[in-house]
């Protein structure tokens, strides 16, 4: 069955209930995928600027070829002994510290996060999570406690366990200073311990991508991490967003911020599309958590997951990805910084790799959030075949983050795109 756009909204809000959002004031249609490229309904061609997911390339020959493989042979799950998933994990923790050398497989980010909480908790026997103010870290009764911009107004009663401060905002703070970040989750420890709660973890995003990807300097984390581990908590690093060489610098960003973590979160561009998530930490961590909840995921680290998954791994080597991200993410930066210079709509310019963007302010001098203008330029590039977001504690960042294997040429035609479009709203 083919439905017009029309019906395909009037068939989501019949069957799959109110409020499922879309993107866009014209939501997309798309039948079709190849790289960096996208196609609807009418056939109409998209040059794909936001999509993480296909971190290799929509439908990567390598990523399809080992599915199909893997799906005609065997399909299992983790009570059955194989070899995909311990080749798997062996090839994904040799990129990582000696310590990070012990992985469990989940289907989502969400899912590995709230193992990630709860093995903070059965090794230190504390439940006080501390989280930045405007981040995402899933969709579980527990994770989702962690939206603070979002928090639902049921949740089991969860929400008493959370703490949070404020991500470091590069533009209206420049030079963020780790040592200030340090002291307010220093702040927020003492009151999780003077209330009786205890200290568990620290969660963020090395990158703090969701909260706009502030400019920090390499290193920043350190101090915040010597806070949390002279309490006796865990650090918890994010890097489903940040991770598998997004940035261009580091396969992982938390090694860019100068931290090894005690437990890192997997998910999105893990398997390409098909979903994989994953928890690395070191095996007494891992052997606490599964002392304490005898974990089990039907699905997690099923033979095709870990086939899908390790294709990804493969083909970020083979094309060499990462230092694709940091050449073509140059390039990017350089020409954002160009408009800047021509549009007064940009305040600030930041990224690094393939995460990058712009926010937008109505002037200079009190960096007030130009947010409606930044929907009109999101959807004046959706209707010019350009597809990106925004982002950021006041929505007003331009979200920029396509798959890795995006090209000087793409990026110039992103580039072109948005001088015309920024010229047309501003006018
Ligand atoms: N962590 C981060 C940083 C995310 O951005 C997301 C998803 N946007 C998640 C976790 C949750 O992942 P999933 O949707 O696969 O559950």
């Amino acid at each position: 069955m083919t439905r017009t756009t029309q019906q395909l909204l009037a068939d989501r809000a019949r069957l799959m209930g109110p409020n499922v959002s879309t993107f866009y004031e014209e939501p997309v249609h798309f039948v079709r995928g190849e790289g960096v490229w996208l196609w609807d309904s009418e056939g109409r061609k998209y040059l794909d600027c936001y999509n993480n997911v296909p971190h290799v390339g929509h439908c990567n020959p390598r990523v399809v070829e080992a599915i199909c493989r893997q799906a005609g042979t065997l399909n299992t799950h983790t009570r059955y002994l194989h070899d995909g998933i311990l080749d798997y994990i062996e090839r994904l923790t040799a990129t990582m510290d000696p310590s990070l050398d012990t992985a469990i497989l989940t289907c989502t980010g969400s899912e590995a996060n709230d193992i990630a909480l709860r093995m903070a908790e059965a090794v230190t026997g504390k439940r006080g999570i501390i989280a930045t103010d405007a981040t995402y870290h899933g969709n579980t009764s527990l994770v989702s406690q962690l939206s603070k911009s979002n928090i639902p107004t049921v949740g089991f009663g969860l929400g008493q366990y959370f703490r949070f401060v404020d991500a470091p905002d590069s533009y209206r703070h420049p030079n963020p200073d780790g040592a200030i970040f340090a002291a307010h989750v220093a702040e927020q420890i003492e009151r999780l311990i003077e209330d009786g709660t205890g200290f568990a973890a620290l969660v963020v995003c090395p990158y703090f991508l969701n909260e706009g990807f502030p400019d920090i300097p390499d290193g920043w984390l350190k101090p915040i991490a010597d806070v949390v581990r002279k309490a006796g908590g865990l650090l918890i690093c994010d890097e489903v967003q940040s991770g598998f060489g997004r940035t261009g610098t580091h396969l992982w960003a938390h090694e860019k911020m100068g931290v090894v973590p005690d437990i890192m979160v997997l998910g999105k561009p893990m398997a390409n599309g098909h979903p994989v998530g994953g928890v690395v930490a070191n095996r007494d961590i891992v052997a606490a958590f599964r002392k304490g909840y005898r974990y089990f995921n039907t699905f997690g680290g099923n033979p095709v997951s870990c086939a899908a998954a390790m294709a990804v791994l493969e083909e970020i080597e083979a094309q060499d990805l990462q230092a694709n991200a940091k050449r073509v993410g140059d390039h990017a930066r350089k020409r954002m910084t160009t408009l800047a210079a021509k549009y007064d709509i940009i305040g600030d310019v930041r990224g690094s790799g393939l995460i990058f963007g712009a926010e937008l302010v109505k002037e200079h001098t009190n960096k007030t959030p130009a947010s409606n203008m930044t929907d009109r330029v999101i959807n004046a590039m959706r209707s010019r075949g350009i597809i990106h977001s925004k982002l950021g504690r006041h929505k007003n960042t331009l979200k920029i983050r396509p798959p890795m294997p995006f090209s000087i040429e793409n990026a110039d035609l992103l580039f072109d795109t948005l001088d015309d479009v920024l010229s047309e709203v501003t006018r």
